[in-house]
């Protein structure tokens, strides 16, 4: 009877840790995608999260003799070092050893188990720092820790007979459980970086790193209706490369691609930090400019013309060239009086149209 609670103790516990499983891996959707450093706040935010998770894990305990308690709050902590570091695992640890003695009340045993259960955070901190896969580290902290929770049940119950009774099932259930979180958890993370990628490459170039064109219409749309609300004017300046398919007939492909890196930054560079740049095609780039009337934006679009007339842009093989740019800028709201992001675009393509009638390298505005 014992044996039976025992293991639906350890089901539910198994059951509610992948339910939060699931729920942190929505949450670090956010805040932990794959390739980028974990901020500090975020490392100190998951052991308070996976402590919280420890905790209520604590509360569906099964007794396995006077103060003793069989449960899989220690695979928290386990997790958390293994994902995310040591820092996250101590928090995690503490917290739970705190509670641990709050939950139960001051007694040996709840010292005991309170003592385990740092050590064992100990040891995933330093397990969390070795250069293992995941799935040795979470195994290998699984064994200590069971281990140590071992000594902690054998010094409480007095009888290593009582202890045999029922710890080879539960370090079987406890190790399965420990394989069985870290798959999921895995796939999770796995979904996880996919999710960041495909997004990352529905809305960027893949040449540039500037917003893709999708994502250029979804900045318009968003400024354009932020800028009626708040009677804001947005420009926007529309920018080609003059007899740029010269670069790629003289110097080759590779050598327009670099040109087009270069210019990217250099759009990014003379623009302020909130203005939109994206290459909405081929050698065509365009920049969205929030709470710039008009005048301003033709000055920005000067700066920019000037910039990289004076500029040089390396090739491949370190051949310097010049270009130039030819600019069409259009305004809401002297240009068009519906804020109507199409009709803007409209207005600065014709624009950019009239500065490569008229010689190139040169920026127009569109007609009021
Ligand atoms: P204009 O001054 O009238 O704009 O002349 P242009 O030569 O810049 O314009 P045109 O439209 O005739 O040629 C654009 C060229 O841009 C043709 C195309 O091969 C090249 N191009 C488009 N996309 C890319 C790209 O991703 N990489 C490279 N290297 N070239 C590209
Ligand atoms: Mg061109
Ligand atoms: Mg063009």
């Amino acid at each position: 009877m014992m044996i039976l609670k025992l293991i639906n103790s350890l089901f539910a516990n198994f059951c509610i840790l992948v339910t939060f499983l699931y729920l942190s891996g929505m949450l670090s959707k956010k805040f932990v995608v794959a390739g980028r450093s974990v901020s500090i706040a975020t490392r100190v935010n998951a052991g308070l999260l996976f402590g919280l998770f420890g905790m209520i894990l604590m509360c569906y305990s099964f007794p396995v003799g006077p103060g003793s308690y069989a449960n899989l709050r220690h695979l928290t902590i386990i997790l958390i070092s293994s994902y995310i570091g040591w820092l996250p695992a101590l928090i995690c640890s503490v917290l739970l050893a705190i509670s641990r003695v709050l939950f139960y009340g001051v007694s040996y045993s709840s010292i005991a188990a309170g003592v385990s259960l740092l050590i064992i955070g100990y040891c995933c901190c330093w397990i969390s720092i070795l250069p293992w896969s995941r799935l040795r580290k979470v195994m290998v902290s699984n064994l200590i820790s069971m281990g140590i929770s071992f000594v902690t049940i054998s010094s409480n119950l007095g009888s290593l007979a009582k202890v045999m009774e029922f710890f080879p099932l539960q370090l079987g259930i406890t190790l399965a459980a420990g394989l069985g979180v870290y798959y999921i958890a895995e796939y999770i993370q796995r979904s996880n970086e996919l999710y960041a990628q495909l997004e990352h490459r529905a809305t960027t170039d893949y040449l540039t790193n500037l917003n893709n064109l999708r994502q250029f219409h979804r900045h318009m749309d968003t400024e354009m209706a932020r800028a009626e609300r708040r009677g804001n004017s947005l420009s926007m300046l529309a920018i080609d490369i003059d007899h740029f398919k010269v670069i790629n007939d003289t110097y080759g492909h590779p050598a327009g691609d670099a040109v087009l890196k270069q210019l990217a930054r250099r759009l990014c560079n003379h623009s302020r930090s909130y203005d939109i740049v994206s290459r909405n095609g081929g050698e065509e780039f365009t920049i969205l400019l929030p709470d710039c009337p008009l005048q301003q934006a033709q000055r920005a679009g000067e700066r920019i013309r000037a910039a990289v007339e004076n500029d040089r842009f390396v090739l491949p093989l370190g051949k310097k060239v010049h270009l130039t740019v030819s600019v069409g800028v259009a305004s809401y709201p002297e240009n068009i009086q519906d804020a109507d992001g199409d009709l803007l675009c409209q207005y600065a393509d014709s624009a950019l149209y009239a500065a490569k009638n008229s010689g190139r390298n040169k920026v127009c505005v569109a007609n009021i």
